[in-house]
């Protein structure tokens, strides 16, 4: 079998398009949705991320702000930078750019962010609402893998999913959505004693660790469908996920690629969570 490709970039493409013109529609009436993007330091990788966030933005037609902080900044300067976003009427969604540097708490911050305006997803309230099935805004990364298995198609009912990483904002959430649209799901993680036995079982693998060759071929049922979320690099310092994508795509029947899979989609759920916190305020 070889694999069809879940294309991320293209159903982005379609997602920010359908974010475009309802940005449009709402700018017509006066409102502009805004997202206020904070990076303390500068992380190189972070830096990339932000701006990659910042344009996206801004090719919808939103209003946004990026504001660069330094490295030694005072966690009481940061909540006090955040207090007053959570004010500001023109902006709708606050992203604090992970990792923050040793002398803040990066979930003291977090927690400080109205939770209204959490587009991340990462607030207690955020989280305590999906574990519930309330209302609220999912983190963007796992919220992006269920719109891939939308976009085929994929009827999650009766299935095993395997989520093999169990972090706060990707592997418990995504199994949390995986759970909602009634799949049976497995958590794995670094003290999972059979994970090949467990994988070989699933009929929708997750892997989101941070490692490369975590999922190869010899661990996938043939048809099964791969999301590969993590974001490596190889010996020759390429991007490339943690599924060994040559040989697992010669099983499965549907993979996403890195780059050009989860990544992209992870920011068009920014885009969307941004978007509907507007549409709220002004509802
Ligand atoms: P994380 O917080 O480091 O969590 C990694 C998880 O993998 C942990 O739960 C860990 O288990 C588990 N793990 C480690 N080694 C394992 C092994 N050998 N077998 C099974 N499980 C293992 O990472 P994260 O923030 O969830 O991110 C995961 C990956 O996704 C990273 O590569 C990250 O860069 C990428 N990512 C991509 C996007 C995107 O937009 N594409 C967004 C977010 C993250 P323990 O809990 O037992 O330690």
């Amino acid at each position: 079998m070889t694999a069809q490709l879940i294309d991320g970039n293209r159903l982005s493409q379609t997602l920010r398009a359908e974010v475009a013109r309802t940005t449009e529609s709402l700018r017509a009436q006066g409102l502009q949705p805004g997202l206020a993007v904070l990076l303390v330091g500068e992380d190189p990788a972070s830096q990339v991320y932000v701006r990659n966030k910042v344009k996206a933005c801004e090719d919808v037609g939103f209003f946004s702000v990026l504001e660069r902080l330094p490295a030694n900044l005072s966690e009481a300067d940061l909540l006090a930078r955040v207090a007053a976003l959570n004010h500001d009427p023109r902006i709708h969604g606050i992203l604090v750019q992970l990792p923050l540097p040793p002398q803040i708490n990066a979930q003291r911050v977090i927690e400080s962010i109205a939770p209204e305006k959490d587009v991340d997803g990462f607030h207690v309230a955020n989280a305590g609402a999906l574990l519930t099935g309330l209302p609220g805004y999912w983190p963007c990364t796992p919220h992006g893998c269920m719109k891939m298995l939308e976009s085929i198609g994929y009827n999650l009912r009766g299935k095993h999913a395997v989520v093999i990483g169990r972090s706060n904002i990707v592997g418990k959430p995504m199994a949390l959505m995986l759970l909602q649209q009634n799949a049976t799901v497995t958590i794995c993680h670094s003290a999972t004693a059979n994970l090949r036995e467990l994988t070989l079982q699933a009929d929708v693998v997750v892997a989101a660790v941070g490692k490369r060759r975590v999922l190869t071929a010899d661990m996938v049922k043939p048809g099964a469908v791969v999301i590969d979320v993590g974001m490596n690099r190889d010996e020759a310092g390429k991007l490339c996920g943690d599924v060994d994508f040559a040989g697992v795509s010669q099983v499965a029947s549907y993979i996403t690629p890195v780059p050009g899979g989860v990544g992209p989609m992870t920011i068009t759920m920014l885009l969307v969570n941004t978007l509907a916190s507007a549409q709220r305020t002004h509802s």
